[in-house]
């Protein structure tokens, strides 16, 4: 006879207890991190090749588990008991201790990979870390591995891992279930395999070298200006140009200029920014995976509404300038301007500001503190982009029937962009936001079925309700104003 208790109380207050399949899960996946760790901190390892795959295998396995005890053992819908109870997710002890490890791991992935095991050719052999991941490296492309092939491979392993998570929580929802298996593909195949592929494909005889431009970051079809600042860079033209990556390189080029120019209008005309933002981008892929337990953490703060819309927007102007200037260079031959480097004084403190302190170390660090989209709220300059479509040219809307609403909260608690979905919903009013990246949460979340993610027609898409919300408003002024 089974001993398990089970509680009658709708809002249970009682911990959740682990079974033992459950715990199995949890260790495995612990034990696969552990290896990870034991390798950093130099632990010499006689096997890599096993070790490596045993890390790996252990982390998706025993998360999937993990994930199906609990979500498959209870009924569909979602499941977020207890998370402002958990201290892990409330910014409690463990929250900080995991935002201290990801950011600490950011700042040596970015400044300092040495401490990570990295070794250039020139220095000798990979350690730590770096150098468990080196057999994996030799299969693609025949080289020791990098900080960025470990970093890419963690990513999509995640990415994984924790989107098989996030399927078993969501899965009486066929547009997270759906939009979940995208990201992982879209990850797994265009940001990891296809560019690790072609880097190991790029054999050049002649120098006996392997290519570097078609490597893990310019070969990955889905990363477009503005996002990749760098794109119109002398070294990106020249290489994508350059005779021994003919033909891809050229094909590589002109995609990317179609895919921001032409192609990302376009679709977010259709169907919003969630193409992108929900369905395809790395960033967001991980954001809704890896990050899915502190989406509750977004700031529902006007000021911080107020800030979002000034600093993602400044980002993208910035991206536009530098790259002016840097076309500019480009065409007049010339790598100054006015008398300074274009390197130095535009392409150096943006990379080192925004493209890693802001979208690594902030940006991920701080899931468990700032919540899971910091980065896509407050800095991305390709959000800011397809945001200006969204707000003004595009068919995608929430749409609320404001009738069945009851006020619970749990869409605006939800929204991990920091949207007061409630405040449109008491209105019955459709939510356009700029920001919202179509993650369909706040539709997941929704006890009353009260908002719908639809595309339809641009006329009287933004709609204010004449609806008055008590003390929000000064009655008197309102009638006069009418
Ligand atoms: S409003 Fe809804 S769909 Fe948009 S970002 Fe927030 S939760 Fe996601
Ligand atoms: S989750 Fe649904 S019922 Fe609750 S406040 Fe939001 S729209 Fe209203």
């Amino acid at each position: 006879m089974s001993t398990k208790e089970y509680s009658f109380s709708i809002s249970n207050p009682h911990r959740i207890e682990m079974g033992i399949i459950q715990r199995v899960g949890l260790i495995m996946a612990l034990l696969g991190v552990s290896i990870l760790f034991l390798a950093w901190f130099g632990i010499n390892v006689p096997n890599s090749t096993i070790l490596l795959t045993l890390s790996l295998l252990l982390i998706v396995i025993g998360t999937t588990i993990y994930a199906r005890q609990i979500y498959l053992n209870t009924p569909k819908g979602i499941k977020n008991n207890h998370i402002w109870f958990n201290t892990l997710s409330n910014r409690g002890i463990l929250g900080w201790f995991l935002a201290i490890i990801l950011t600490g791991f950011y700042v040596l992935l970015y400044w300092f990979p040495e401490y990570l095991g990295y070794r250039s050719g020139s220095e000798g052999l990979n350690q730590g870390l770096i150098a468990l991941f080196d057999p994996l490296s030799y299969f693609f492309k025949g080289t020791m591995a990098s900080q960025w092939f470990v970093y890419g491979t963690l990513y999509t392993v995640l990415i994984i891992a924790l989107g098989i998570k996030f399927i078993y929580k969501y899965r009486h929802n066929r547009y997270q279930v759906i939009r979940t298996f995208a990201v992982i593909i879209s990850q797994t195949a265009l940001a990891y395999l296809i560019p690790e592929i072609l880097a190991g494909l790029n054999y050049n005889d002649s120098t006996n070298a392997r290519g570097e431009y078609l490597g893990w970051y310019d070969a990955d079809l889905k990363n477009a200006w503005p996002l990749d600042y760098d794109f119109f860079n002398e070294w990106h033209l020249d290489a994508m140009q350059a005779e021994a990556y003919q033909p891809l390189g050229m094909a590589f080029l002109v995609w990317g200029i179609i895919f921001f120019l032409v192609l990302t209008p376009i679709i977010t005309y259709f169907v919003g920014k969630r193409w992108y933002c929900s369905w395809v981008c790395g960033c967001g892929g991980l954001a809704e995976t890896t990050g899915d337990a502190f989406r509750h953490l977004s700031s529902k703060k006007l000021s911080a509404w107020k800030l979002e819309r000034w600093m993602i927007h400044g980002v993208l102007v910035l991206v536009f300038i530098m790259t002016t200037v840097t076309l500019y260079g480009y065409f007049a031959e010339s790598n100054t301007i006015l008398g300074l480097s274009i390197y130095e004084y535009f392409q150096k403190p943006y990379g080192f500001l925004i493209g890693a302190a802001f979208s690594g170390v902030v940006g991920v660090g701080f899931y468990p503190i700032l919540g899971n989209r910091v980065w896509c709220r407050f800095g991305c300059p390709m959000a800011a982009y397809i945001g200006l479509f969204q707000r003004f040219k595009s068919r995608f809307r929430i749409t609320t029937n404001g009738g069945q609403c009851i006020s619970c909260g749990n869409c605006s608690t939800y929204c991990e962009m920091g949207i007061d979905v409630r405040a449109y919903a008491q209105k019955g009013e459709n939510i356009i936001r700029s920001s919202c990246v179509g993650c369909g949460i706040c539709s997941a979340v929704c006890p009353r079925g009260v908002l719908k993610l639809e595309n339809g027609p641009l006329e009287n898409r933004i709609e204010g309700k004449d609806i008055l919300l008590g003390n929000d408003v000064d009655l008197m002024e309102y009638v006069n104003n009418k």
